[in-house]
């Protein structure tokens, strides 16, 4: 019987058989012609990672069990103990805690750099540091980096850039096209884009690089299993699809937001308002993304008005699926940052953040409506 799947099946297995010494001769003398263990290779996350290259126009890529670990994977890719790097202050407060809880044990020192000043880093740099991390439009207020100006203020300096590129997606920004070292995901949001999945995936413009982190992906072990990998390739044939109406939604949403009486700030790149709109607009094809954050009245009892109204937003401190949702910073992803940090990045009781979906507008400008009145 001839058996031909229209797609790749799940190859739920953890290891694949051998007939004999030549066979494994053969696995190590020519990579790529078949597969041996599922730590160091998988049809089902070589077929993700190599979806999400293609469409970042990457030369290689390894998929994750998580977007941390992708971050992990991408930081180690260039550093070893001794070595310090650059970070945006606006970014996810996993990296952040990351960098300061676990990398800085390893001997990996982190400098933050404000938004302000990510053009101009003479101050920052050192004769060990090796790359800055940096978000394309940063979690959770939505600032968006030039990402070309920022590859060559990074290059001037001998830095790689690294850009978690997840609030983006590469339908909107393709960060290797405009100077980036490394794009990187949580798969987990855009990419799989249904709430059931949890991923990364780092992608590479050199060979080099490509082949430094497999070898982290298999000495970590932070590979990505069959399953969740079918899962994410199958969510990332909408992606597309799912931008668009992600984007117009939230386009309506945030004009919705931004005229209500009890919003006192909406942050979205695609409103004129937004201070980097015109960029947005230019690195992001006329494409703003699903993310927004708004600002309440600063006390948790307009919060949890709000979380206890709505119908179409849970509070579910994670984003990006076909599903709205909404989630609040101060206490989730960034709980353990300093209260000064807090303040100065503008992370503060009444910031709200939302993750638009892809229902019927009119539903969910209805429900917000009704929990805000
Ligand atoms: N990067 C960004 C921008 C995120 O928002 C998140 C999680 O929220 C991560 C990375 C970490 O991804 P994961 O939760 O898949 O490990």
């Amino acid at each position: 019987m001839k058996i031909t799947p229209k797609i790749t099946p799940i190859y739920q297995t953890s290891v694949f058989k051998f007939d004999d010494l030549n066979e494994l001769e053969q696995y190590f003398g020519e990579p790529g012609s078949r597969y041996m263990y599922s730590r160091n290779g998988n049809p089902n996350s070589d077929e993700l990672a190599e979806a999400v290259n293609k469409l970042e126009g990457g030369v290689g890529a390894i998929a994750t069990g998580s977007g941390m670990a992708a971050i992990f994977a991408a930081i180690l890719a260039y550093c070893q103990a001794g070595d310090h790097v650059l970070c945006a202050a606006d970014i996810y407060g996993g990296s952040s805690s990351l960098l300061n809880a676990e990398l800085s044990r390893m001997g990996i020192t982190v400098t933050y750099v404000p938004f302000e000043q990510l053009y101009t880093l003479d101050e920052f740099v050192q004769p060990t540091t090796r790359l800055l991390l940096a978000e394309t439009i940063s979690n959770p207020l939505l600032r968006v980096a030039d990402l070309q100006s920022l590859a060559t203020e990074c290059h001037r300096h001998g830095l790689k850039l690294v850009v978690d590129n997840t609030f983006a997606s590469p339908i909107i920004t393709r960060p290797l096209e405009l100077g980036a070292d490394i794009t990187l995901h949580s798969v987990t949001k855009y990419i799989a884009g249904h709430s059931d999945v949890t991923a990364g995936v780092v992608v590479t413009n050199d060979a080099e690089t490509a082949a430094r982190l497999k070898q982290i992906g298999v000495f970590y072990g932070l590979t990505l299993s069959p399953m969740e990998s079918w899962l994410a390739v199958r969510g990332l044939k909408t992606l597309r699809l799912r931008m668009r109406e992600h984007s117009a939604n939230a386009l309506a949403i945030a004009h919705f937001l931004a005229a209500h009486p009890k919003v006192r700030q909406v942050n979205y790149p695609g409103l004129d308002a937004h201070p980097q709109h015109a960029l947005a607009r230019e690195q992001g094809a006329g494409q703003f993304g699903g993310m927004m954050s708004f600002l309440l009245a600063d006390e948790a009892s307009a919060v949890n008005d709000l979380m206890h109204r709505t119908k179409r937003f849970p509070f579910a401190p994670s984003l990006a699926g076909v599903d709205s949702s909404l989630s609040y910073p101060l206490g989730t992803s960034h709980r353990y940052l300093s209260s000064e940090q807090q303040q100065e990045l503008g992370i503060t009781v009444g910031l709200v953040r939302l993750s638009v979906g892809i229902e019927p507008l009119e539903e969910l400008l209805a429900d917000l409506a009704q929990a805000l009145d």
